[in-house]
């Protein structure tokens, strides 16, 4: 089926991303939302696409690509802002796409996120062109380019983005469903719906975890966790990307994929 909309989870691969600090990689924040976003949209029936789903390297050629080609009408672009600010901002095209932007800001106001500003900016050399490639070169797609806040804000982004990721990219769906009419259910449990810990118990030795750019099988392994050793260890779940494997966020590995079912011992709740 054509998608209406398809989600651009911004860097990966080599490029991590400016919205980068000691916590996340831009990278990697701004793939958790969209796989979020993503569950979502297929849970409300909207059919929606990825422009990547796991740590790719996408030019802004082969990105903008896959949006145009994509046959969907609408866009959310993820991000992470660098800057030394605080709060959201979403960015729209010259020709179009502010009143979905501003639904979009004003979900996340609603959300507890501060909107430091909605707008958009042409390129100086050619002002019929806008400034960032994804409103340039999207074609008849509409953009948002969405900065969920600042890696490096002195104020409470840092806080709020760890803490509340979730329900500013559910925000989103919101304003998103709102702004196209469509009905919106908020998420079963809590925004996250579906397992949200997984539990490895100190009967097991090692459990291998794998980069997100791999598949999850036996041989691409990054490393192995030592659940035993620790008397057992236990993650928050930041995404499910194919059955049976989780995303999380390890000390010694960063974010990795992991086999878990309760067949082999793990606990998910
Ligand atoms: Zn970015």
């Amino acid at each position: 089926m054509k998608p209406i909309l398809i989600i651009d989870p911004g860097h990966g691969g080599r490029d991590p991303g400016g919205g980068s600090n000691r916590f996340w990689k831009e990278k990697e924040m701004s793939l958790a939302i969209s796989l979020y976003q993503f569950k979502r949209y297929n849970q409300l029936g909207i059919p929606v696409e990825l422009t990547r789903s796991t740590d790719i390297t996408l030019s802004p050629e082969a990105r903008t690509r896959i949006v145009r080609n994509s046959g969907a009408s609408f866009c959310h672009s993820n991000h992470i802002n660098a800057g030394g600010g605080d709060g959201a901002e979403i960015i729209h095209s010259i020709y179009g796409g502010k009143r979905m932007a501003e639904k979009v800001a004003k979900e996340l106001k609603a959300s507890g996120q501060n909107i430091r500003r909605v707008f958009t900016r042409i390129l100086p050399s050619n002002p019929r062109l806008d400034y960032y490639f994804m409103n340039r070169n999207t074609g008849n797609v509409t953009t948002a380019i969405i900065e969920y806040g600042f890696a490096d804000s002195t104020k409470d982004d840092i806080q709020q983005l760890q803490s509340n990721w979730r329900e500013y990219a559910e925000a989103v769906v919101r304003g998103f469903c709102l702004y196209t009419s469509h009905d919106y259910a908020p998420p079963k449990q809590r925004a996250g719906s579906g397992k949200e810990v997984l539990r490895l118990p100190a009967t097991a030795d090692t459990w291998r975890v794998y980069p997100l750019n791999k598949q999850p099988i036996k041989g691409n392994e990054v490393g192995f966790l030592k659940p035993a050793k620790f008397n057992g260890l236990q993650y928050q779940i930041y995404g499910n990307p194919y059955p049976h494997v989780y995303i999380i966020k390890t000390r010694d590995y960063g974010i990795v994929n992991i086999y878990a079912s309760s067949e082999i011992g793990a606990i998910l709740s």
